[in-house]
């Protein structure tokens, strides 16, 4: 447990220096998920053997004499709708129940180049679609902090497993704050890459120009080195940006003076718990000590963000989704002697998927359909040029963009479940991000009560750089990421 709540690189350096095999490290992880996941229900799956032969061949290697990578010996969870060869890959959904993927995710082989250990699958909202994670056909994840609450969505069980000192590194997905938010519920750091900036390669599609895969650690400076090697170049997904990869962890300086931090007054004012305001406040008069000056923008369009994002969203899941007819991948219903192939397409569908992927899915159609394809479709795509344009104009200004995570602190398992719209527009800080394409990072700044509160920074596109930096000296200077919850 003890070398598992260190940096990445401590750990790292422990096993290249053969102060601590892989394989103990490992086995402390192993240990750690066991220990956590009847109270936290974070793991759709703990896979033990896989890891352990791993870490030998990582300890092997050291005793070979051959270089470590930056990541040797480091046990990484990777939300379930990440393909990992041989392993069950669910996506938390009834449909995918018994997928064992054939391949590996792009990021999957990058992380296990660099010579770190997969030792689960999280679980996640369906199909990534939720807030909350209450929408996996496995069962809620629950907060490390309380176990009463939602630890957010939808890459719940990734947020909880480094929250709860599970792993010093998870992967999620963000499509609409998938990271940011489960993180910001969960007093984690966590960082949705720019769009193009990580390779999407073998991830379960939800919506495809909103998807990003990226970190959960507990620190700015693991995110960054993670980062170096998530990224990059791919031949395998056209949209994996060649823009070349910075040593992230070097843009680390420390220093921010003189760096503008633009603060949307009026769109961080409407609707924000007291709590959530007032921690975001003293977040900015800390950049503001350090150096940074604040400066107000607007982002006119921003209040439209939450239906463009649903409408864009909804489109795109319902032609991902498609692929899942029972012909190809996982689970088929049971057909009687003269059912024929559309009964058992829409029985397969009917069975497989649960109520919110449902939902999204008839919404999507709906939106494309040809009498209201310019109404809806169209219409959100227009909007979403408007909000880029916005945020085009804020960084003709500043360098980064700040405001908080959510509106409102973790709440209770349960809570929205029955009001699926009060749960979308919990979405509204993170999903412009993901219209616009930009990166960010939520970071914890605080508590309410016993409760994690988090704040986002967002950045030029490709500029992670900037937001690192900014990022890590805010982290300098307060006590939040270092906390941690007993569980
Ligand atoms: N909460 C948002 C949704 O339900 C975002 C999900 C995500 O980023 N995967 O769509």
């Amino acid at each position: 447990m003890t070398l598992l709540t260190q940096p990445i690189t401590a750990i790292r350096d422990a096993v290249a220096k053969g102060e601590a095999s892989a394989t103990e490290v490992c086995r402390a992880s192993l240990e750690r998920m066991q220990q956590v996941n009847g109270a936290l229900n974070a793991f759709n799956l703990i896979a033990a053997d896989r890891a352990l032969e791993r870490a030998a061949d990582v300890d092997r290697q050291r005793a070979a004499g051959a270089t470590l990578g930056p990541l040797a010996g480091v046990p990484v969870a990777i939300k379930d709708n990440l393909c990992v060869r041989g392993m069950r890959t669910t996506a938390s959904s009834k449909i995918l129940d018994t997928f064992v993927a054939p391949y590996d995710a792009t990021v999957v082989r990058k992380l296990e180049a660099a010579g770190a250990v997969i030792v689960s699958k999280t679980n996640c909202d369906e199909f990534a679609m939720g807030s909350s994670n209450e929408n996996s056909a496995y069962g809620p994840v629950r907060n490390p902090w309380s176990v009463e609450h939602t630890p957010g969505g939808s890459s719940g069980g990734s947020a909880a497993a480094v929250a709860a000192r599970c792993v010093p590194l998870s992967l999620g997905s963000d499509t609409g704050g998938s990271i940011r938010q489960p993180a910001s519920f969960c007093g984690v750091v966590g960082l949705k890459p720019t769009y193009g900036r990580v390779s999407r390669y073998g991830l379960l599609a939800f919506a495809s120009s909103l998807d990003q895969i990226g970190p959960f650690t507990t620190s700015v400076r693991d995110a960054a080195l993670s980062l170096s090697v998530l990224a990059g170049i791919d031949g395998a997904d056209a949209t994996a940006s060649a823009e070349p990869v910075a040593d992230y962890a070097a843009s680390l300086t420390g220093d921010i003076r003189g760096v503008k931090v633009g603060i949307p007054r009026a769109f961080v004012t409407e609707g924000v718990d007291d709590s959530v305001r007032s921690a975001f406040d003293a977040a900015m008069d800390t950049l503001r000590d350090a150096g940074a000056r604040l400066v107000d923008i607007e982002l006119p369009h921003a209040r439209y963000a939450i239906p463009t994002y649903y409408l864009v969203c909804t489109a795109e899941a319902s032609s991902n989704l498609a692929r899942y007819d029972g012909v190809r991948y996982g689970m088929r219903a049971a057909l009687a002697k003269d059912d024929g192939l559309k009964a058992m397409y829409s029985r397969t569908r009917d069975e497989g998927f649960g109520p919110e992927v449902k939902r999204r899915i008839m919404l999507g159609t709906y939106v494309l359909s040809a009498g209201y394809y310019d109404a809806f479709y169209l219409k959100a795509q227009q909007v979403r040029t408007l909000l880029r344009r916005d945020y085009d104009d804020a960084f003709a200004r500043v360098d980064v963009v700040a405001m908080p995570t959510s509106p409102i602190p973790p709440f209770a398992l349960g809570e929205k479940t029955d009001d699926p719209l009060q749960m979308y527009l919990a979405d509204i800080f993170t999903v412009s991000a993901n219209l616009v394409g930009i990166p960010g990072i939520s970071l914890p700044c605080g508590f309410a009560g016993r409760l994690p509160l988090g704040f986002q920074l967002l950045g030029r596109m490709f500029d992670e750089s900037t937001v690192l930096r900014v990022a890590d000296v805010y982290e300098r200077a307060t006590p939040w990421s270092g906390r941690a919850p007993s569980v």
